[in-house]
C-alpha cells in the first residue's frame, strides 16, 4: 500500500507546502492538505479551475491528485476554543470542523489512519515589528500559530498515525542566528519549534514509533514570506554568500522532504535538518 500524507498550510502552489505534497506524491504517496479557512474557498476554486495544472506535473509527467482538502484553523484545538468574532466571521461560516481534533476526527473517519504529517506554516501578527517592539499578544499568538499548532497536530494525529510513521515541520536559522527583520516573536516561534522537535521525537518515537523532524529551510519568495517584507534581501544575500551561489527551489526542500519521509530515512529523529545551499555553515558574509 502507498502511504498516505496529510499536509497542513497548503492555501496556494508557491510556498513549501505544495512542493512537499509534490515530492510526496511523485514517491507514490496519497496526498491530503489542510488549507487555512479564510484561504479555502480561494484555494479549492482555484484547483478546480485548472489554475494550478502547470504546477501539478511531477517528473513523470502525471498530474498530481489531492484526494481531499480540509478546512483547517491550527490555532484552535477544539470548537469549545473558538471565540464568537471568529465562529461568526463569513469566511469561516461556510466551512465546518475545522479545529484540529475535528480535522483529525474527519481523517480517521475518511481513511482511518495515515503515515506523514507535515505541518507547513506560521503566522506572526507583528512579524515586522522588531522583537524589543513586540506585544504580548503578538508574540503569543506567533507561538500559537507557528510553534504549539505542530503540538497540537502530533497530538492529536499520533494515535492515527502507523508505526514507522514521521512527520516534519518548517523552521528558519533566525531561531539560532540574528536574522533583523524577522521580529514578532517568530525568531522565538522557531527556536520553539526546534526545541520541540526534539522532545516530541522521544515521546512521540517511544509511545507511536513515529519519527519527528523539521527542516530549516533557505530563504523561498511564498506568500508567506511576501508578507515580512525582506525575502528578496534575503534571496540575495544567500546567492551572494552561501556555499552553494544559487537560488533555493521550493523542490529542493520538498524532496529532502520525502526523503525524511520515507524508509531510507528510518534512523532520523529529533533532527533539525538544513536545507539552505549551506548558508547555515558560514561564519562572515563574502
Ligand atoms: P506559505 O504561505 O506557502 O505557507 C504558510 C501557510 O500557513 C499558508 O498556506 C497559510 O494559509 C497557512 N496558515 C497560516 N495560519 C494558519 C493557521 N492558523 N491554520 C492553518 N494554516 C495557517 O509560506 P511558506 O514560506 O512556504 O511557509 C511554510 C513554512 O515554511 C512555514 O513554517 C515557514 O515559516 C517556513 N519557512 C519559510 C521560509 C521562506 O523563506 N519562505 C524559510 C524557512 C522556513
Amino acid at each position: 500500500r502507498g502511504k498516505r500524507a496529510f499536509i497542513a498550510g497548503v492555501a496556494d502552489d508557491n510556498g513549501y507546502g505544495w512542493a512537499i505534497a509534490k515530492s510526496l506524491a511523485a514517491a507514490g504517496a496519497e496526498i491530503l492538505l489542510g488549507t487555512w479557512v479564510p484561504a479555502l474557498n480561494i484555494f479549492e476554486s482555484s484547483l478546480r479551475r485548472g489554475k494550478f495544472d502547470e504546477s501539478r506535473k511531477l517528473p513523470d509527467g502525471s498530474l498530481m491528485e489531492i484526494t481531499k482538502v480540509y478546512p483547517l484553523d491550527a490555532v484552535f484545538d477544539n470548537p469549545d476554543d473558538v471565540p464568537e468574532d471568529i465562529k461568526s466571521n463569513k469566511r469561516y461560516l461556510g466551512s465546518s470542523k475545522w479545529t484540529v481534533k475535528e480535522v483529525v476526527e474527519s481523517v480517521k473517519q475518511d481513511f482511518g489512519s495515515i503515515d506523514i504529517l507535515v505541518h507547513s506554516l506560521a503566522n506572526g501578527p507583528e512579524v515586522v515589528k522588531p522583537l524589543l517592539e513586540t506585544s504580548r499578544y503578538g508574540y503569543l499568538a506567533a507561538i500559537s500559530a507557528s510553534s504549539y499548532s505542530f503540538i497540537s497536530l502530533l497530538q492529536h494525529f499520533a494515535p492515527i498515525m502507523n508505526p514507522g510513521g514521521a512527520s516534519i515541520s518548517l523552521t528558519y536559522i533566525a531561531s539560532e542566528r540574528i536574522i533583523p527583520g524577522y521580529g514578532g516573536g517568530m525568531s522565538s516561534a522557531k527556536a520553539a519549534l526546534e526545541s520541540d522537535t526534539r522532545v516530541l521525537a522521544f515521546e512521540a518515537g517511544r509511545k507511536h514509533r513515529v519519527r519527528v523532524n523539521t527542516i530549516s529551510a533557505g530563504p523561498l519568495r511564498s506568500r508567506a514570506a511576501k508578507a515580512i517584507g525582506f525575502i528578496d534581501m534575503m534571496i540575495d544575500y544567500s546567492s551572494a554568500n552561501a556555499p552553494l551561489p544559487k537560488e533555493l527551489s521550493a523542490e529542493e526542500v520538498g524532496n529532502v522532504a520525502a526523503f525524511l519521509a520515507s524508509p531510507l530515512a528510518s534512523a532520523i529523529t529529533g533532527s533539525v535538518v538544513y536545507v539552505d545551499n549551506g548558508l547555515n555553515a558560514m561564519g562572515v558574509g563574502v
